[in-house]
């Protein structure tokens, strides 16, 4: 998986690398996939939510830009995954996940990797750890059908946000970065991920 799907497509950083070597794929799919964690493809996970494929967990991680004294915003925990590789490269990650069954068992997985630097809760991630902010890097799972000024506002001086943006058939990846007291906003590669709800 690390070289055909991340490392030929032009993944270089090699701390993120590291940190998809160290962290399993097949431990946060569920059982009856397992035989598929390492496919080019995002996977279901229950009600009605996916696991991003491991290539845009990759290119949003890197696009990220991570130092080990970061603080980390991560909207749609999902399974853990991408949070396990932000919480290996970052300081401490906070993830809000939507939905209470999901973010229960992404906590517990978390907690038995043995990741002590990352707190998972259930809520809307647009708001639900606006008081731990400002965040080094904010990350978003879900896509909006316009970037949310509520997520960019907690955002700290030179930071860095990669988000989603679109419906379904016309979503791209934004990276809003804030220099100055001035925002970038540059466009990014076509995806497609589920609404942010
Ligand atoms: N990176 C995750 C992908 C999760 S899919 C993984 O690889 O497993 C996106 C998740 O965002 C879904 O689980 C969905 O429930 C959640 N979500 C949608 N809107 C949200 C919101 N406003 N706040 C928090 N989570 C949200």
């Amino acid at each position: 998986m690390l070289r055909e799907q991340i490392v030929a497509r032009g993944i270089t950083d090699p701390r993120v690398i590291g940190a998809f070597r160290a962290m399993p794929r097949d431990l946060f799919v569920p059982p009856n996939l397992r035989a598929s964690a390492w496919e080019d493809r995002p996977l279901p996970l229950e009600r009605g939510q996916t696991i991003s494929q491991p290539f845009i967990v990759a290119l949003m991680t890197e696009l990220l830009r991570l130092k080990p004294d970061d603080l980390v915003l991560e909207i749609g925990t999902g399974s853990g995954y991408q949070t396990a590789i932000l919480a290996r490269l970052a300081r401490w990650v906070f993830s809000a996940e939507l939905e209470p069954s999901l973010a229960a068992s992404a906590a517990l997985r978390l907690h038995d990797l043995g990741l002590t630097n990352v707190d998972v809760q259930a809520g809307d991630g647009l708001t639900l750890f606006r008081h731990a902010g400002p965040f080094d890097a904010i990350l978003s799972a879900a896509a909006p059908l316009t970037i949310p000024e509520e997520l960019i506002s907690q955002l700290a001086e030179g930071g860095r946000c990669i988000i989603p943006v679109g419906a379904a058939d016309q979503q791209h990846l934004y990276l809003i970065e804030k220099i100055g007291g001035e925002q970038t906003r540059r466009r990014l590669d076509p995806v497609r991920f589920v609404p942010l709800r």
